[in-house]
């Protein structure tokens, strides 16, 4: 991933105190700093970067979070950037095992959407300023103290902004999360991930999020807006730049045979390692974490962001209560006791998800793909799978 160089002056001065810091202005920060403004919170913004990330990464957007994002007010202008995807399939090589339609689910999203991360982020953006809110650029925060009253945080340039309330939106490293202390409990798996946009040539289908699963490794093959598709897979070890003959070898050994699926040009590639890890707590008294701060887990089924918005936006009504309602301070652990549950869950579907994709030997795989046929024939698992990816179960449906 491409970071910019750190900015030599900071664009906007802080301010000495705020209701709510903000930490880190990654797709849950934004979330969480418009969606706070939009109740009429004071909330000041902060990250340690000069300018926001400009890389793809996460490229799915569920049903669950486009309803959620209703309220921020910008389902609508995400649905008109991204590309609609009725269905999922997973694959081994040409035969489909198990279709999912998200067609007929209870929502008006019936559908997966597909948008680069980047643009998720600048369209989140505009909506915060439209708001009248900013985001505070570059500013580290160092470390955090509280008391009874609020929270003291120190910026890496010396400056402090007292808050009622500080949120660590600040990703998987969350300094947030280390100085309320709060342990962050899981593993990192064996295999790194390759991330490639590409132009594809050959009939490669543009209606349809396709996962393939395969003794090497499984990849998603996934329509992205302007003609490209994502491809995520699993490596042993991803070479920093995966470029076009690393992606082609993956389709060649993992995806379709009869039609073979080209590679013309590798648009944007990185690679990551994957952790599945969960905070042991959402809260320690004034500080409270979101997004990849509380859980990290496999991309498998493009989970990461999309439980980080819907984190956020759960965060920012129970925040309003408090701050503009009146409501007594304990309305904040209902944030835990909602939102925890929803990643502990996401864990471990994508976990299994992950183990069964990569199922090694040929009996294993056999036998896995004999019960996703059956099990693909039954209406009531393909709606429960939908409903899961979706997150639409998160949402109190049916
Ligand atoms: C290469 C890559 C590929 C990915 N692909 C996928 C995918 O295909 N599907 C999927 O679902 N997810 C994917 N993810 C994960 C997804 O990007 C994250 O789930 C998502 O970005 C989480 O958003 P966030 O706002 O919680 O954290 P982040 O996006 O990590 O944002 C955190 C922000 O906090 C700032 N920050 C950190 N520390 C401080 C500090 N001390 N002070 C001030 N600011 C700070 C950072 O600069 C950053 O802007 C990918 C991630 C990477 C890196």
């Amino acid at each position: 991933m491409s970071e910019h160089p750190r900015a030599p002056h900071p664009t906007s001065p802080l301010p000495e105190t705020t209701d709510v810091l903000v930490v880190g202005a990654g797709p849950v920060g934004l979330t969480l700093a418009a969606a706070l403004t939009a109740r009429g919170v004071d909330v000041t913004l902060v990250d340690r970067q000069a300018e926001g990330a400009n890389t793809s990464r996460a490229a799915v957007v569920h049903a669950r979070t486009l309803e959620v994002l209703e309220t921020v007010g910008i389902a609508d202008e995400l649905v008109g950037v991204g590309v609609i995807v009725p269905r999922f399939t997973v694959r081994d090589r040409d035969q489909a095992l198990l279709t999912v339609d998200f067609d007929g689910l209870p929502t008006r999203y019936p559908y997966t959407l597909m948008v680069p991360q980047n643009i998720t982020e600048e369209v989140l953006l505009r909506r915060l300023r439209t708001l009248g809110g900013d985001v505070h650029r570059p500013y580290e925060v160092a470390s955090l103290t509280q008391d009874g009253e609020g929270v003291t945080a120190t910026m890496a340039s010396g400056e402090t902004v007292r808050a009622r309330y500080a949120v660590g939106a600040d990703g998987m490293h969350s300094t947030v999360r280390e100085h309320a202390g709060i342990g962050f409990t899981g593993d990192t798996y064996a295999q790194s991930f390759v991330l490639a946009d590409v132009r594809l040539e050959g009939d490669v289908r543009a209606d349809e999020v396709m996962l393939f699963f395969s003794p090497a490794g499984l990849v998603v093959v996934a329509p992205l807006p302007g003609g490209r598709h994502r491809i995520v897979a699993t490596v042993d070890e991803a070479p920093e730049h995966p470029g076009l003959t690393d992606v082609q070898a993956v389709l060649d050994a993992r995806g379709p045979q009869e039609q073979l699926a080209r590679v013309s040009e590798v648009v944007w590639s990185s690679r990551f390692r994957v952790h599945h890890r969960l905070a042991d707590a959402y809260r320690a008294g004034r500080i409270l974490l979101a997004g990849d701060a509380a859980h990290v887990h496999s991309p498998a089924g493009g989970q990461g962001m999309n439980t980080g918005i819907q984190d956020a936006v759960a965060l920012a009504a129970r925040l309003g209560a408090v701050l503009r309602d009146g409501a007594p301070a304990g309305t904040l652990d209902g944030y835990a006791e909602e939102r925890r549950p929803v990643a502990a869950r996401v864990v471990r579907f994508t976990d299994r998800m992950t183990r069964i994709a990569t199922t090694g030997s040929a009996s294993r795989r056999r036998a896995r793909n004999a019960a996703l046929r059956v099990l693909g024939r039954i209406p009531a698992v393909r709606r429960r799978m939908a409903m899961n990816l979706s997150e639409l179960n998160a949402g109190g449906h049916a």
